[in-house]
């Protein structure tokens, strides 16, 4: 990382707050052509001089690209910024692997750390597509799995079998936003030798920092607030540089990388996470609380409401509570999609994190193909809508969501 690191020019970022952590951290000072942003490089393979600069190269004298599946200096300094924003300071220690979606993340780690024979703990309320490629292409491959409640602690502690390798989560979950506790699950995994893997996309390193807990692997889907813009599809995977230089030689023969245009779409998106994150943790709060005092609203699932199951962990382990908003509509399954459709700012459509608010009913949009019934036993009702809140004005939202609501 030496190649892309800024910190031996004197930027310390661990002396800035998150903002200025957000433009500067993880950015060379010098740079090609003079130019201040991240030069895109498209290139597919890489030159020697002579031979003896591929001796030097490959005896490991100089740091420099060689082909475009196994390195890209746009990708790199994504990458860079991307393992410092994690745990809030460069360190040669940590270190970030671009993947050409969140899926990808999440495919190359599972492949990469469970061989067959072996066992991990994953627990439920998690993204729809992780529980598909265990319950079938892991399962096929000889790993096995047991799924938990998300927060059942003792739950995920029993679950732990002598093949096991890794327990699996996300924090906050999608769509019930429960919030792990940290350090009751990095306890467990220490007493159990196992590792662990949190994909935090819902939370992102501004709103918290899992390695910073001792949980071994953090992964997001760059597509969501990192990137924010709606624009590009990413996905990254945080934790130890030898791990992360492991998954390296996974994805040199997977092929999952994230191509230079996305990298630099991510970089420029990276520069405002903290501006956006701001606006849209305080969008999420606003919402949720209007919601929750709203007759209309059956019930509000978001950490940042007192009555929220796991409000004194995310209170203690995390900086703000996050733009999603997910609630249940006092109304079956029409009326829901009636209120939806009365609503004029968010767009309808998956997704989330981005700088426009998107708006969707779970059981038309991931879990369509589902009977009503068989929604309901992985916990998806009729009536439940997320809101993935945007950058726009608070009172702006509010008053849409007021509009569809006194219409309803
Ligand atoms: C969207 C998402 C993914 C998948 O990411 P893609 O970039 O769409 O491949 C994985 N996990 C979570 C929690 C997500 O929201």
């Amino acid at each position: 990382m030496s190649s892309t690191s800024g910190s031996a020019e004197g930027l310390h970022p661990t002396l800035y707050g998150d903002s200025t952590a957000s433009v500067h951290i993880g950015e060379t000072r010098i740079r090609a052509h003079d130019a201040i942003t991240a030069p895109v490089i498209f290139s597919a393979t890489y030159t020697f001089a002579d031979t003896n600069a591929l001796i030097d190269f490959q005896e490991g004298r100089v740091f420099r690209e060689e082909y475009g599946r196994y390195g890209n200096p746009t990708v790199r300094a994504a990458e860079a910024k991307l393992a410092a924003l994690e745990v809030g300071a460069e360190s040669d220690d940590v270190a970030a692997l671009l993947c050409s979606c969140g899926m990808n993340a999440v495919t190359t780690v599972l492949l990469a750390m469970l061989p067959a024979g072996s066992h991990l703990v994953i627990t439920d309320d998690c993204y729809r597509r992780t529980r598909q490629f265990v319950r079938t292409m892991l399962a096929r491959l000889g790993v096995q799995h047991t799924v938990v409640s998300a927060c059942d602690y003792a739950g995920i502690e029993e679950a732990v079998q002598p093949e096991t390798r890794l327990i699996v989560s996300e924090s906050p979950t999608n769509p019930y936003l429960r919030v792990l506790d940290l350090e009751r699950v990095v306890a467990i995994a220490q007493r159990r030798k196992v590792k662990t893997l949190i994909d935090a996309t819902f939370a992102t390193p501004y709103n918290i920092r899992p390695l910073n807990y001792g949980i071994d692997l953090v992964i997001h889907s760059a597509t969501k607030y990192l990137g924010g813009h709606n624009d590009v599809l990413a996905g990254v995977v945080v934790g130890g540089a030898p791990i992360i230089a492991a998954l390296r030689e996974a994805q040199a023969m997977l092929g999952g990388i994230c191509d230079p245009h996305s990298a630099y779409l991510l970089l420029r998106g990276l520069k405002t996470l903290a501006l956006r994150m701001e606006r849209q943790n305080a969008n999420g709060f606003a919402v949720a609380r209007f919601l929750s005092e709203h007759p209309r609203i059956k019930r509000v699932h978001y950490p940042g409401l007192p009555d929220h199951p796991d409000h004194t962990v995310a209170a203690a382990q995390m900086r703000g509570w996050g733009g999603v908003v997910s609630f249940e509509f006092d109304g079956d399954i029409h009326a829901t999609s009636r209120f939806i459709d009365r609503l004029r700012l968010p767009y309808i459509g998956p997704s989330l994190g981005g700088v426009e608010s998107l708006v969707e009913q779970p059981a038309l949009m991931s879990y369509y193909e589902l009977t009503s019934e068989e929604r309901l036993a992985v916990g998806i009702c009729d009536n439940l809508v997320r809101l993935s809140c945007g950058v726009e004005d608070t009172d702006d939202l509010i008053a849409d969501l007021a509009q569809a609501l006194e219409s309803a």
